[in-house]
Order: structure tokens, then sequence, then C-alpha cells
């Protein structure tokens, strides 16, 4: 394996993995994913990607600290033993200091570091803290950086990083210990895994003076046989019980010269689908068995699962948006949070009694919503589009 540390600090970055590529860093995951099969950035440009972070876009650099691996995860690129991919090493002195450049210089507002893991877990995760000090103390950045949790990382560390960035991600990769193990033969889904989740809710308890990071994750999708039901039922305890603000859906892609290069390609509308039911999960207090899974565990990729959910329930019984409660109005489709609100503000003073009364309050596709509601206590009569 060549090891390459000659370069200067921007010639390996550029050189580096384009993480986006494999893992989004923002709050729009499917904006953020670029297509493609190149593994590796080989331009400063093709590591800086633009990211929502709240209610700002920023570009951010997305990168890694080494490109080498000694685990073997059989869907990843930088697994051990891969001779195609390029192994680049930086040390968090190289990596704060070509960070300072292009931040300084108006490139990138932002970090999202990542890393293969050299001499375990804890040696790795030090670099990622190490690196995130000197850009935190020396180069004193205020902005947005986003740390990686390396697997089986120590409490105290977790601590550190968790004071330093302003979101961690400790990638759980598969839904169950089993489909972890198809996965990445190395990793423990309990305790290198899950426990570090566990161990930042503990964290944010025992200190809510801090400010401490917000936590995410990643899963691969449809590799090992995995379901919606599984993805969705973790997703909905970790948001619940450890307070993840983001759950990541990566759709498989096969790399070659990967035990898994063979492999289908995942349908990018299944990754579509769980972000619809993993928002309405998270941000609309839905239920999973709100969700209209079929038999074989997964959802139907031709409807949205709001919209499946209205057709079995408000078709025959519609919501009157004149007396419905703000939970009962995000049911409806093409009625989000903002909606919700928009309607009941101005039920206050108006009367809501057609397609243009809607669409007047900010209801951006009123037609959406029309199959599922009463307006004026009659239902809502819709020209057919015919062109
Ligand atoms: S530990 Fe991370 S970088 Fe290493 S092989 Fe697994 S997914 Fe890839």
């Amino acid at each position: 394996m060549i090891v390459t540390t000659s370069l200067d600090p921007l010639a390996k970055i550029a050189e580096m993995g384009d993480v986006t590529t494999h893992e989004p860093a923002g709050d729009q995951p499917l904006s953020e994913r670029k297509q493609g099969n190149r593994y590796q950035s080989r331009s400063l440009a093709e590591c800086i990607t633009n990211v929502s972070a709240g209610s700002a876009k920023k570009p951010i650099l997305a990168t890694m600290l080494t490109t080498a691996c000694e685990r073997n995860c059989n869907y990843c690129v930088f697994r051990a033993g891969r001779a195609q991919t390029k192994r680049f090493t930086m040390t968090p002195d190289e990596m704060a200091k070509g960070f300072d450049q292009l931040q300084r210089g108006g490139q990138v507002e932002g970090l999202f570091l990542s890393s293969g893991i050299i001499k375990g877990s804890v040696t790795t995760q030090d670099k990622l803290i190490d690196t995130a000090e000197i850009i935190r103390k020396k180069y004193n950045f205020r902005g947005f950086v986003h740390l990686k949790v390396m697997p089986g990382a120590q409490y105290e560390q977790l601590y550190r990083a968790m004071q330093l960035a302003d979101r961690v991600s400790v990638n759980m990769e598969g839904a169950t210990p089993e489909r972890l193990a198809s996965l990445a033969p190395k990793k423990d889904w309990t305790n290198e895994l899950l426990k570090m989740l566990q161990w930042a809710e503990q964290l944010r308890r025992d200190h809510p003076d801090q400010r401490l990071a917000k936590t995410v994750t990643q899963f691969v999708v449809g590799a090992v046989g995995d379901t919606d039901l599984e993805l969705l039922s973790l997703s909905e305890r970790l948001f619940r019980q450890l307070r993840l603000t983001r759950v990541y859906y990566s759709p498989f892609g096969p790399v070659e010269h990967t035990p898994f290069e063979n492999l289908n390609r995942t349908d990018p509308q299944r990754e579509h689908r769980l972000y619809q039911a993993s928002f309405l999960l998270r941000d609309y207090n839905w239920n999973l068995e709100d969700l209209p899974f079929a038999t074989s565990g997964n959802m139907p990729l031709d409807v949205d699962p709001k919209r499946a959910w209205a057709e079995l329930n408000l078709r025959t019984a519609p919501i009157d948006l004149m007396h419905a409660d703000r939970e009962a109005l995000m049911r409806v489709p093409g009625i989000g949070a903002t909606g919700a609100d928009a309607i009941l503000k101005a039920r206050r003073h108006t009367k809501l009694t057609d397609i243009a009364s809607l669409r007047k309050v900010g209801i951006r596709a009123p037609e959406q919503a029309a199959p599922y509601i009463l307006l004026n206590g009659k239902r809502v009569e819709t020209q057919l589009n015919l062109f």
C-alpha cells in the first residue's frame, strides 16, 4: 500500500476522497449527493460541497484525514487491501492549515472531516479531535464543523468531539447487528456504534448547560436485504430516544474491486421515499404504523407515504380545513407545518372557501390537498388538467 505524505496541504486535500460522494454532510441529503462513478476527487472543487445547515447554505470542505483504512467494509472504496484506491494521509496540522487557507480565501465556510481507520479507532479519533482543536484554537474558526466519530471511540473522546463540533456522526450502516455483519464484518453494532449514540445522549443530559454537537447517523441502503421497516423502525427509536437530528439513507452503489462489486445499485427512489417517511416520523409526529409497509417490509416506490396514508384514511373522511387542528392539517398531502400554521392564522379572520383562497394563504399546490379536504363544509371541485 502506497501512502503519500509529501504534497502540500491543498494538493493533498484535492487528492482525498470526496466524502460527500459517500455520505452527505448537511440538511438536504438528496441535493448534496453527487452522481457518477468517480470514487476519489482529483480537484479541490470536488471536495467543496454546498450544504444546508439550519437555514443557511454554505460551501464546506468535505474531506478525510486519511484514505487508508485497516477495516474491510464490503461496500467501501477505502477498504483495506483495495489496491486501486490511492492512499493519502494528512497530519492534523496539515489539514488544519489547508482548511484555514481555504477558509481565509473565502472558498469554504465549514468543514466535514472524516477518516479511514489506522492504528485503531482511538488513535484515529485523537487525530480528528486534534485537527478540530487546531482549527478552533490556533486559527480561531467559529463556523460549522462536522466531525466523524470512529466506531469504538472512547467516552472522553466523544465528549471532546461534541464540544468542538456542531455536528458529529456515528454511522450505524446497518439497521440490525446481522445487517451490519454482512456490510462491515469488523464493526460491532452494539458496542462500537449504538453505544456512541447512547453516550452522546447521556453527555447532553449530563451537561445541559453546554453547547454540545448534535448527532446524526447514516445507513447503507439496499445491499444486504435490509427492509424499509428495519431502517425506519431504528430511525424512529434514534429520533425519539437518543434525539438524533438526522438519519441519512445512502443508496448502495457497487464499487469495482470490492466484494459487493456485482450487487445491484439501489433505486434512488427508495432513498427518496425513506427520507419522506423519516421526516414524517421526526417532524410530523407520525408512528411506524402510519407508514405503508407491504408484507415484504418495504414501502411502495410509486406513491409517497403521506399520500398513501391519505388515500386509505382521508378519501372517505376528508378533513374540514376550517375546524381541523394543526396535527390533522399536517396529515393532508400538500400541507406541511408552514401551511398548517398559515391556515390556522388565516381562518381566524377569513373563510377558506375554495382552492384560490388556499393559494392566497400560501399553500403552493392546493390541488394535491383537494381530494382529502372539505372547504365550506363541502368536497372541493377541481378541474382536470388535461394538458
Ligand atoms: S471503516 Fe470506514 S473507511 Fe474503513 S472500510 Fe469501513 S467504511 Fe470504509
